[in-house]
């Protein structure tokens, strides 16, 4: 069985990558499969625990992180809450020949990037503006005025680390942002058969 990859998409919060990610899913033909993080933040309308997230409280999360569970994990937005990768998940999902998505914050995906050897494709989503992205943050209606505001100072200083990513891509509309992101990874399968 050929070992699958490890691809990364980040981005501002609210720039749609939880809708271009499922739409790939759907849609593409590679083996490709969401790691489901663990996270302290309460689960939203909706959310179910193990598909969306693995729900933990602190100390579940801190009993994790000791036992070196995590490939890596931040507090993201400085608002207390933590999110994590499970090692176990990815490299089980690797070794199954599964292209393994993780959509983590640009903090987790350079811890990544600079642990080395996992040589993973990365991908920076963004809408192309702050204003947009402030629009799709207030329309998803999940978020109070206070966490808008820090997610969107986060944002400013997440775009400043895109450089980081091999691959920009500006969803403005979730088709053809799917679409392009399905043509890289598809690349990247032809040169490695070849
Ligand atoms: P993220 O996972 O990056 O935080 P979401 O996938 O939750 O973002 O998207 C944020 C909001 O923007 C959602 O309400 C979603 O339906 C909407 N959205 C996503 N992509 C687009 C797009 N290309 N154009 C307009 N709205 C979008
Ligand atoms: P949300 O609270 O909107 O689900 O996610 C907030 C942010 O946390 C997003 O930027 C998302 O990419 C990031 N995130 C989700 N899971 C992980 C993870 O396991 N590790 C890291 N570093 N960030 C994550």
């Amino acid at each position: 069985m050929t070992r699958g990859r490890l691809v990364i998409i980040s981005g501002p919060s609210g720039a749609g990558k939880s809708t271009v990610v499922r739409e790939l899913i759907n849609r593409s033909d590679l083996p490709l499969k969401l790691s489901v993080s663990a996270t302290t933040r309460p689960a939203r309308a909706g959310e179910i625990d193990g598909v969306h997230y693995h729900f933990l409280n602190q100390s579940q999360f801190n009993q994790l992180r000791e036992d070196g569970e995590f490939l890596e994990c931040k507090e993201v937005f400085g608002l207390g809450y933590w999110y994590g990768t499970l090692r176990n998940k990815v490299a089980t999902g690797l070794e199954e020949g599964s292209w393994v998505i993780l959509e983590i914050d640009v903090q987790g995906a350079i811890a990544v990037l600079d642990q080395g050897g996992l040589d993973p494709i990365t991908f920076f989503v963004h809408t192309g503006g702050l204003d947009s992205l402030e629009s799709r943050l207030r329309g998803r209606k999940t978020e109070d005025e206070a966490v808008i505001s820090r997610r969107l100072t986060t944002a400013e200083e997440e775009i400043q680390l895109m450089h980081r990513y091999q691959y920009e891509i500006i969803n403005d509309e979730v088709d053809r942002a799917v679409e392009e992101i399905d043509q890289r990874l598809s690349r990247h399968r032809e040169n490695r058969e070849h």
